[in-house]
């Protein structure tokens, strides 16, 4: 903090001791007491026998000021004994009320002298321990991470941390006596003084002890992300607010750069997945353009004739040739919005549409291979808040592993199911009838690079997990007691009319 040192003490001036005091002050008590008798000596006989005491006192009240009770008793004695002997060696008589009173007062200034050494001392404890106390809390906010600005109940700067200095820009000499509002973008800055004043007058706290992130200022006028919690002191008849900042900048740096390298993964993932498909993908596409060939040829074939009998079945044959050639054109579209960067954006989105779009891609092949496919859509569940490309690929993952897992069974059954599930969910069963997962695989199913397939990559199902999970869902495994695995995942679902469906 670039707070001041208490100027009360000065560093290169060291204490004295108690044991160095002390000495002083019996040095004062026995000087002074040899000054007093020599001044009754030289006043001699000008002095009343009472009153030459009066020149011992002053030694007495000097000592015991200096060094408490010990000191002051020592001149008092010395004083008590020096007196009535010179006063005696005079020929005078015994000075006995003046010693009495002599005695007396000694006494009392011995024992005020003591007090002021006892509370002398003590302050000088206090003083020492909260010097201490006050470098300690020096070094502990010098080296939180998190700036410091106080200010008083007007918003106006009384001290910074030396990092809130190094975060906004403003040195504490220039910072102090400007209002807080400063270190803030405009719309904050505006609404400052009214919260302020809001709180003062209302006692509703909105940020104090609360904590939010807000947007900071830096003196450049460049704005970052900041959390922001405030604290209240109450020092008697004034208020005072201390701010604790921390610079969020890094944090959302890294955050969007986690998301960025997350979504390229998925994307990544969504490339793997048609790679592995690229032969059943080609097949696909080959059907139509085959088809469309076929009946081109032949109505060519027919214009060659050129018989005028032929021309509705030549439009017949130019139009089935067209509806391929939009069937090929659509599976090429679904594959480019599929594989495609796209913007990660959740929409609302009807699951059955979404399902049926993606298992039309993932089941591309599987017919061949006997797949038999039933679905069911609860239609109390079919809306959800979902990023459509992303929600069809963890469908679409979960379809390739459950047709992979029937390759060898005899019974190739595979069921989709969206249903309700419990706390507003929505829950979507992948269920098939192939070899099922062992424990050892179950235990580590969602893992990065968990595969039993030769050519499998085991990315799939982790990023399934990823990707369910952004949208607040789960996604588990589990066997069928009748063979076979049924995978579900969760998304939180959301009602037609909050959808303003
Ligand atoms: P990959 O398909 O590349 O292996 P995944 O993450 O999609 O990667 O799957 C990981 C493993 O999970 C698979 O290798 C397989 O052993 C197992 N698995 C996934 N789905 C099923 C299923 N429906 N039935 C049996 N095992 C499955």
């Amino acid at each position: 903090m670039a707070m001041t040192a208490d100027p009360t003490v000065d560093p290169q001036k060291p204490e004295l001791t108690r044991t160095a005091q002390l000495r002083r002050a019996y040095g004062v008590a026995l000087a002074g007491s040899v000054a007093g008798l020599g001044l009754c000596f030289a006043l001699g006989v000008n002095l009343d026998d009472d009153g030459a005491f009066l020149l011992f006192a002053p030694t007495v009240l000097a000592a015991a000021a200096m060094g408490g009770a010990g000191p002051g008793l020592l001149a008092a004695t010395v004083g008590a004994v020096a007196e009535p002997i010179w006063a005696t060696s005079q020929g005078r008589h015994l000075p006995a009320i003046g010693l009495g009173l002599f005695v007396l007062l000694s006494a009392a200034m011995a024992y005020l002298g003591e007090r002021m050494q006892v509370t002398r001392a003590r302050n000088a404890i206090r003083a020492r321990r909260l010097r201490e106390r006050e470098a300690h809390l020096q070094s502990i906010l010098d080296t939180v991470p998190d700036a410091m600005i106080i200010t008083d109940e007007k918003g106006v700067m009384q001290s910074l941390s030396s990092t809130a200095e190094r975060l906004f820009g403003w040195s504490q000499a220039e910072a102090v006596g400007q209002n807080v509002a400063v270190l803030m973008p405009g719309p904050y800055k505006d609404a400052h003084d009214t919260y302020m004043q809001h709180y003062v007058d209302t006692g509703e706290k909105r940020i104090i002890g609360i904590g939010r992130v807000v947007a900071g200022q830096r003196r450049d006028g460049t704005t970052f992300p900041m959390h922001l919690s405030v604290s209240e002191a109450n020092l008697g008849s004034r208020r005072s607010f201390t701010g604790f900042v921390r610079d969020l900048t890094e944090r959302e740096q890294t955050e969007a750069r986690l998301q960025q390298l997350q979504s390229e993964l998925v994307h990544i993932s969504r490339l793997t997945a048609m790679g592995e498909m690229a032969s059943a993908l080609a097949h696909e596409l080959n059907q139509p353009l085959s088809a469309i060939a076929n009946y081109l040829r032949g109505s060519r074939r027919l214009l060659e004739k050129g018989d005028p009998a032929d021309r509705p079945r030549l439009s017949e044959a130019l139009g089935k040739a067209a509806d391929q050639a939009v069937r090929a054109g659509e599976v090429i579209q679904r594959l480019r919005q599929f594989v495609g960067r796209g913007e990660t954006e959740k929409r609302i989105e009807r699951l059955p549409d979404l399902i049926d779009e993606a298992s039309l891609l993932a089941l591309i092949g599987a017919r061949e291979l006997g797949v038999r496919v039933t679905k069911t859509y609860d239609p109390n569940c079919e809306i959800a808040l979902v990023d459509r490309v992303q929600i069809q690929q963890v469908a679409l993952n979960l379809l390739r592993n459950a047709i992979d897992a029937m390759r060898d069974s005899s019974r190739r059954d595979l069921s989709v199911t969206v249903s309700p599930a419990a706390d507003g969910f929505i829950a979507v069963r992948i269920s098939d009838t192939g070899s099922g997962i062992s424990d050892e695989t179950l235990a580590r199913l969602f893992e990065p690079f968990m595969t039993t397939k030769k050519e499998g990559m085991g990315v799939g199902l982790s990023i399934c997990r990823t990707i369910v999970e952004s949208h607040g869902g789960a996604i588990w495994a589990e066997n069928n007691p009748a063979g076979g695995a049924t995978f579900t995942f969760t998304l939180p679902m959301v009602s037609e009319a909050a959808a303003g469906v």
